[in-house]
């Protein structure tokens, strides 16, 4: 396969002198795997001693990660990436968030999110965290008691006291009104994939808002995390359901962003772990998961949400071999912003739908997004040395020194 992804200064071309030189420095510091123990550690206990923590994030982590404070703000950072045809998943940073009046006030800042990416040429989707919009607990409840096969899906909510199922049913009007706004501006909505003992409940809301809002054109997407074992069976599932049932399935492909988390909760109690046996299991399930979509694109749109070379260019070949334009309106490539810029910049030059997901909001609201962040980019022998390569190889040819 053809490599799109090596030169660097395409990819970094974007990013001022100053940017270059900040980016590098801190992928640099955060391939110390300790350094970044450390410093989650200490993060997490200035926060709960109530430190002043945030200006130092902001100039660190959040600078390189997040689009900025206010939808007016990142309309910058979107204008720079329409500049080089990148698209951008507009990101609300909040999740994990308590309490009625917090939900309804989450719920409108989605909305106005929608009406902004509406009225911009290159925000084609916005995110969703379903932890934004209801109680974890409630999640969790729920979560054994959804049932899915070929012809269909279920919750069973007989379990819930009178005030729990008030909540139930408002937490589920708030993501459909949402979902009904995005369908009637032509934005997607993509659902993000949380932790397993309330993944359950989130597929069944997805799948519902799915039902509603992809009849016509896929509004809705759901996020299918393949470091689970379980989770290519799903996706199969998930096609045959959309089948019986009449509507078209979105779905947005990832590895899985909780793994350590997981493992830990299993160990805890006693249980077997969701989690794949080892990194190739997991590449294995995702290009199957890829190969399986690209297969019935007359039925499933996909988000190809990954930094992994390997998956990014196996689809594009799989495109090719299909004569399906670059741009063919049913396949999407996305990266993090601040991460894979190579992957990013080199698809989006060859003409493939490319995004960046954006995510913007106050810093204290997207401290556990950096966190997330900085562990996954802490393992030299991961993402962290191809990037820290591919940005002194750009530092180089600008005539920086990298030592
Ligand atoms: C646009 C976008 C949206 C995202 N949305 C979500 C979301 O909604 N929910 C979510 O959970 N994550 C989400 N992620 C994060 C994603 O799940 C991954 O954590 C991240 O992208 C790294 O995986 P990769 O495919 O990019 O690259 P790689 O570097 O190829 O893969 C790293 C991933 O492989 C898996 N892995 C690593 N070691 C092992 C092991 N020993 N055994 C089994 N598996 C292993 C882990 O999932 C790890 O994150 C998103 C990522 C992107 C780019």
């Amino acid at each position: 396969m053809e490599n799109m992804f090596e030169d660097a200064e395409p990819a970094f071309a974007y990013k001022s002198d100053n940017e270059l030189k900040k980016a590098f420095w801190m992928f640099r510091a955060m391939g110390f795997n300790q350094l970044v123990g450390l410093g989650t550690s200490a993060i997490l206990n200035a926060i709960k001693w109530k430190l002043p923590v945030n200006p130092i994030l902001k100039n660190t982590l959040y600078n390189q990660f997040v689009g900025g404070e206010t939808l007016e703000k990142i309309g910058r950072v979107a204008d720079k990436l329409a500049a080089y045809q990148v698209d951008v998943i507009l990101d609300y940073g909040a999740e994990a968030k308590t309490g009625e009046a917090n939900f309804d006030l989450t719920k409108r800042e989605f909305i106005k999110a929608i009406g902004y990416a509406s009225s911009r040429v290159n925000v084609p989707f916005v995110s969703l965290k379903v932890t934004a919009l209801a109680s974890f607990g409630l999640l969790e409840k729920l979560n054994p008691f959804f049932r899915m096969n070929a012809a269909g899906f279920s919750m069973d909510t007989t379990q819930l006291t009178e005030s729990e199922s008030r909540e139930w049913l408002n937490m589920t009007d708030r993501i459909f009104q949402i979902c009904e706004v995005a369908m009637n501006k032509q934005v997607g909505v993509l659902i993000d994939a949380e932790e397993s003992w309330i993944q359950n409940t989130i597929d069944y809301i997805t799948m519902r808002a799915m039902q509603m809002y992809n009849q016509k054109r896929v509004t809705v997407f759901n996020t299918i995390q393949l470091y689970r074992h379980d989770r290519l069976a799903f996706l199969k599932a998930s096609h045959a359901a959309a089948g019986s049932l009449g509507f078209r399935l979105g779905v947005k492909l990832v590895r899985g962003a909780y793994m350590e988390k997981e493992a830990a909760r299993a160990a805890d109690r006693n249980e077997s772990s969701p989690i794949q046996p080892d990194k190739s299991a997991t590449d294995r399930d995702y290009n199957a998961a890829l190969a399986y979509c690209l297969d019935h694109l007359n039925e499933i749109s996909v988000i190809v949400a990954t930094h992994n070379e390997f998956s990014s260019l196996y689809t594009t070949a799989k495109l090719r071999e299909q004569h399906l334009p670059a741009n063919n309106g049913k396949v999407f490539f996305s990266q993090l912003y601040g991460m894979s810029d190579n992957i990013t910049f080199g698809l989006a030059k060859e003409g493939y739908s490319t995004s960046k997901y954006l995510p913007y909001g106050p810093v204290s609201d997207v401290i556990p997004y950096l966190l997330r962040r900085a562990q996954e980019n802490s393992s030299v022998a991961g993402q962290t040395g191809r990037e820290v390569e591919l940005l002194r190889r750009e530092m180089k040819r600008r005539g920086f020194t990298t030592f």
